[in-house]
């Protein structure tokens, strides 16, 4: 067996991450894709690479992203709807996803038809003015993915990756008005889920995603093992 591996967490566990663009969820999504084993659904990097590879989707999607506008719900729904299908994942880690109350429900009721339902919602708060400057300075690896953030994290050579000296470019719906848009967005859609689950009575906690991403991901995990 391999060593550095963690044992997946046995606990079958549905997970929404929520939080404004630029809080760190793909970041801890990760984090609990690693420490639980279960599959990360992000919507925004399928999209990203719909629009890479220049198909249906992508074609449909990126005017939307890049005036920072959501994608409309029926897109997004087949989406998930398709890669959830086989219902074989041992868990969910949504990422990006729900970004509205009619997904939010449409997610309900494609967790049932699995004979699952949401264990736990994690806000990651940030406040925006970091928000702005992490966004406006992210610089992501053409080559490898790898993130960079030319503030907080430059990379030792300018617009070269650390990790694999690739091109270093910025996302282009990082640019500051598409970012006020993409902020303004999640205020008035993306919010309201906030309500929505505590109403609910599904298990919501916040975390303070303003810190080292370590620190970040010990509350997650103390915020699921409460
Ligand atoms: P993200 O990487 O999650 O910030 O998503 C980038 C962009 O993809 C967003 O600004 C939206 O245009 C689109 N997008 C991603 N996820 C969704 C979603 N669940 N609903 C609608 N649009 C989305």
């Amino acid at each position: 067996m391999n060593g550095s591996k963690r044992r997946p967490n046995p606990q079958p566990l549905n997970l929404v991450l929520l939080g404004a663009p630029g809080a760190g969820k793909g970041t801890q999504g990760e984090r609990l894709v690693r420490s639980h084993g279960l599959v990360r659904i992000s919507t925004g990097d399928l999209l990203r690479d719909a629009v890479r590879r220049g198909t249906e989707l992508g074609r449909e999607a990126q005017g939307y992203m890049e005036g920072g506008e959501l994608v409309p719900d029926s897109v997004i729904l087949g989406l998930v709807r398709d890669l959830m299908r086989t219902g074989d994942a041992p868990g969910y880690v949504f990422d990006g996803f729900p970004r509205t109350i009619p997904q939010a429900q449409a997610l309900e009721g494609l967790l049932e038809e699995l004979g699952r339902s949401l264990d736990a919602v994690l806000l990651v708060e940030v406040p925006d003015d970091v928000l702005v400057k992490r966004l406006s300075g992210r610089r992501a690896c053409a080559k490898c993915g790898a993130v960079h953030n030319v503030h907080f994290d430059p990379p030792s050579r300018e617009g070269r990756c650390d990790a694999c000296g690739g091109d270093l470019v910025e996302r282009p719906d990082d640019d500051p008005e598409t970012v006020r848009r993409r902020l303004e967005v999640y205020r008035e859609q993306t919010r309201p889920l906030i309500e929505y689950y505590q109403d609910a009575g599904v298990p919501f906690h916040v975390v303070d995603g303003d810190r080292p991403v370590e620190q970040v991901h010990a509350d997650l995990e103390k915020a699921l093992a409460a």
